[in-house]
């Protein structure tokens, strides 16, 4: 994993020894020495992480952070804080500024690189989100897009995993301003008891558990479908460098040393909580717009883009030339009287209901695609011309057999179909021949008196 990483501050010493760490680990390294310089940077050459020194003369790090989050291009880079140790407040500023982590001087090896591993790991993430979701151009406007304060926390889920009571409680306290619901389980069985993990948005385990193994809990849970999107935040003891090492390798996003300091466990938490919420976001809408382009609305089939473009793949050259694939062209036999009759909405709900007597009767390889109107389109491989046959005159009876319930109507209606069906073959060898032989034998099936199956480039 590498990264450009722009470390700020104002001390030439901290920004070469800071340089030279992160070199030493292979992340390309860019730096400035006051605010003014680093918006420069940032802007013109989008970083990927930030590290940031509170204390600098002119402009300070919050300033800096605040200006960053601000501004919605490039409000998605993470930012660290680098504060003093005995400042504890200035890492409430820095988050309330936008941070998304911070780091305290001096600063070690491993904390340093679980940090940035950590944030560039989340960035990796979120830009490739960001990249896949067609409507970019709409981030700019979106509020919960700057990634920061405007997610709302207020009914946050956590899950604490501690089998020292007092502890427990103690964490319970801390939290209680941040998570409308903070549950403790003590993992005595050597188990997670805790139904429903997914209902969380973080999880903290103590790595010093009696009864239990905490990194095995971590490991479990990223790689459990259900939680392993979810944050884990562990609690080590201080200077267990070979189990946080560990941590980090499985996965852990975060982590506070014994003994607890409320104030950053509280930071960090409201930290994890963000990075999850936005993520979700993102992810929930990367997937309506993928559904959005290949599914249609009325019917919840597949589109005829995306059918055309299962086409191209079967015929791809990359691929194995296709034997025994069938195509079916269905179009429901004058529809144009339904919807004059009992008006366009009866006329969805029978495409509706015709779309749903289609696809239950087909298997989980074949694929159905509304090819337009009150066409429809059945691609199924491994089927060859007897099969498809078959299954086309099932189709076909599947549609007249029961007349359709709709609302408009008291009476059921009578629905029929004409299907053309055609073949891979020597001559019929790409998509567009495919369609188009297809096409001719529901010609014929329309032309010969409907609600009935034809061919005609059968073998
Ligand atoms: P044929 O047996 O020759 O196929 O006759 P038809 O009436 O089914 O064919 P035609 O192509 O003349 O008319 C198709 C009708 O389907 C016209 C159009 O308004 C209607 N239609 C197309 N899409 C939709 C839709 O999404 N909803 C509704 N309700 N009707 C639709
Ligand atoms: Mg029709
Ligand atoms: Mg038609």
């Amino acid at each position: 994993m590498t990264a450009r990483v722009l470390v700020v501050d104002d001390v030439l010493h901290n920004v070469k020894l800071l340089e030279a760490k992160l070199r030493s680990e292979y992340f390309d390294v860019l730096t400035a020495m006051n605010g003014v310089d680093a918006l420069k940077i940032i802007e013109a050459e989008h970083p990927d992480i930030i590290l940031l020194d509170v204390m600098m003369p002119g402009m300070d790090g919050f300033e800096v952070c605040r200006r960053v989050k601000e501004n919605p291009t490039i409000s998605h880079i993470p930012i660290i804080m680098v504060t003093a140790l005995d400042q504890p407040k200035d890492r409430i500023t820095g988050l309330e500024a936008g941070a998304d982590d911070f780091l305290t001087k001096p600063i070690q090896d491993l904390p340093l690189f679980a940090r940035v591993k950590s944030l560039v790991r989340l960035k990796v993430l979120m830009d490739e989100l960001r990249v896949r979701d067609s409507t970019g151009k709409a981030f700019a406007g979106d509020a919960a897009l700057d990634g920061s304060a405007s997610i709302k926390l207020d009914d946050a889920k956590v899950l604490v995993i501690e089998d020292y009571e007092r502890v427990a409680n103690r964490i319970s306290g801390y939290l209680e301003d941040t998570a409308a619901q903070i549950d403790l389980d003590d993992a005595e069985s050597g188990e997670i008891t805790t139904s429903n993990l997914d209902q969380y948005d973080l999880f903290i385990i103590s790595l010093s558990l009696r009864q239990a193994d905490g990194l095995r809990l971590c490991s479990m849970i990223r790689s459990s479908e259900i939680t392993r999107h979810t944050p884990i935040l562990v609690l080590i003891d201080d200077g267990d460098n070979d189990r946080l090492i560990q941590a980090m390798e499985i996965g852990v996003t975060d982590y506070v040393n014994r003994p607890i300091d409320g104030n950053e466990l509280v930071a960090r938490v409201k930290s994890q909580i963000r990075h999850k919420r936005f993520a979700d976001y993102l992810r929930g809408k990367m997937q309506k717009n993928m559904e959005m382009a290949v599914t249609d609305s009325v019917t919840n089939l597949y589109n005829r883009h995306f059918l055309s473009t299962h086409l191209d793949n079967i015929f791809s050259s990359e691929n194995e030339k296709p034997t025994n694939v069938s195509l079916l062209m269905l179009d429901i036999d004058f529809f144009k009287i339904v919807n004059d009759t009992y008006g366009h909405a009866s006329g969805d709900e029978v495409l509706e209901e015709f779309s749903k007597r289609i696809s239950s009767n087909m298997r989980s390889i074949d694929l159905v695609a509304r090819y337009g109107g009150e066409e429809f389109t059945v691609i199924m491989p491994e089927t060859d011309a007897e099969f498809a046959l078959f299954i086309a005159e099932r189709l076909r009876r599947t549609i007249c057999d029961k007349p359709f319930e709709i609302s408009g109507s008291a009476e059921p209606i009578n629905i029929t179909v004409s299907i053309g069906a055609s073949i891979v073959s020597e001559e019929c060898n790409t998509k567009e021949k495919l369609l188009a032989a297809a096409d001719k034998g529901l010609y014929k099936a329309k032309e010969t008196g409907r609600n009935k199956v034809c061919n005609i480039s059968f073998p």
